[in-house]
C-alpha cells in the first residue's frame, strides 16, 4: 500500500469519529476505528472481544496484543490501500511502535497525527449524550446533533439506535485518565517527528471539519 495514514488523536467524546465519518467521505480514506472493532469482536464472541469486554466495560485500555492483532488483519485488506484515519489508535507508546513497523512492512507512512485539543469537563457531556444509528453507524447526540425528524436517521432513514455501556460518567472519568496517563504522551512523539497538527475542537463539528480538511488536504498533496 502506498496511501496515506493520519492518525486522529484525542480523548473520548473529542471528535474523533464524527471527523473520521466526514474525512472519509470526502477523501477515500477509510476509516478504521479499533473501538468499533472490538465493539464487533465483543459482538461476535471472539476470543479476542471475550477477553476485551470486561476491560472497555470497566473502561480500561484493552491489551496492546489483541488491538495490535485486530488492526494488522483489517490494514491487510484491499481497501485500505488508497490510505486510512485511524481513529483512536495508536492509544500506547507500543501501539504508535508497533504501527511504524506495519506500516514499514508495507510501504506506508504516518502522513500527519492531528490532536483534537479539548476541555475534560465538556467530554462527559459529550460522550453521555451520544448515540449511534444501528442501521448505518452515523453518530449522533442529545443536543449538540440532533436529526432533523427527531428519532430518525437522517442518513439513511433508520429509526434504531443504539447508546454504549460504557458512555456513563463513571466510565467516561476512567477512560480520560487512561488517555492523559498513556495516549497524551503520543502527542510530543508525533510533535518531535514533525508530524503533529493541534485542532481546537471545542468548536462546533463544522468548524473543527473546517479546519482538518485543510490540514489533511495539505498532507495528501504533499503525498
Ligand atoms: P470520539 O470518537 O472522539 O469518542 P465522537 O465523534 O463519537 O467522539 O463524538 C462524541 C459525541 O459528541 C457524539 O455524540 C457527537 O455527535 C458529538 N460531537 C462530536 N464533535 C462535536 C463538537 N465539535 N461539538 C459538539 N458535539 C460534538
Ligand atoms: P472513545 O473514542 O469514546 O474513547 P473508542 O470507541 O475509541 O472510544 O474505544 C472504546 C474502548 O475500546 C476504549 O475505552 C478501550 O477499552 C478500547 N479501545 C479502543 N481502541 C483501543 C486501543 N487502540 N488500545 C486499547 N484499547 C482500545
Ligand atoms: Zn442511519
Amino acid at each position: 500500500m502506498a496511501g496515506q495514514i493520519v492518525i486522529l488523536l484525542g480523548p473520548p467524546g473529542a471528535g474523533k469519529g464524527t471527523q473520521a465519518r466526514m474525512l472519509e467521505e470526502r477523501h477515500g480514506l477509510v476509516q478504521l476505528s479499533t473501538g468499533d472493532m472490538l465493539r464487533a469482536a465483543v459482538k461476535a464472541g471472539t476470543p479476542a472481544g471475550l477477553a476485551a469486554k470486561a476491560v472497555m466495560e470497566a473502561g480500561g485500555l484493552v491489551s496492546d496484543e489483541i488491538v495490535l492483532a485486530i488492526l494488522q488483519e483489517r490494514m491487510a485488506q484491499p481497501d485500505v490501500a488508497k490510505g486510512a484515519i485511524l481513529d483512536g489508535f495508536p492509544r500506547t507508546a507500543v501501539q504508535a511502535a508497533a504501527l511504524d513497523q506495519l506500516l514499514a512492512g508495507i510501504g506506508g507512512r504516518v502522513g500527519a497525527a492531528i490532536s483534537l485539543d479539548v476541555d475534560d469537563a465538556a467530554m462527559v457531556q459529550r460522550v453521555a449524550g451520544r448515540y449511534t444509528c444501528a442501521g448505518c453507524g452515523e453518530g449522533w447526540h442529545d443536543s449538540f446533533k440532533q436529526p432533523e425528524k427527531a428519532g430518525t436517521c437522517d442518513k439513511c432513514g433508520g429509526t434504531e439506535f443504539t447508546r454504549r455501556a460504557d458512555d456513563n460518567e463513571t466510565t467516561v472519568r476512567g477512560r480520560l485518565d487512561a488517555y492523559h496517563a498513556q495516549t497524551a504522551p503520543l502527542i510530543a512523539h508525533y510533535d518531535a517527528l514533525g508530524l503533529l497538527s493541534r485542532v481546537d475542537a471545542m468548536q462546533d463539528i463544522a468548524a473543527v471539519a473546517r479546519d482538518l480538511e485543510r490540514i489533511v488536504a495539505e498532507t495528501t498533496a504533499g503525498a
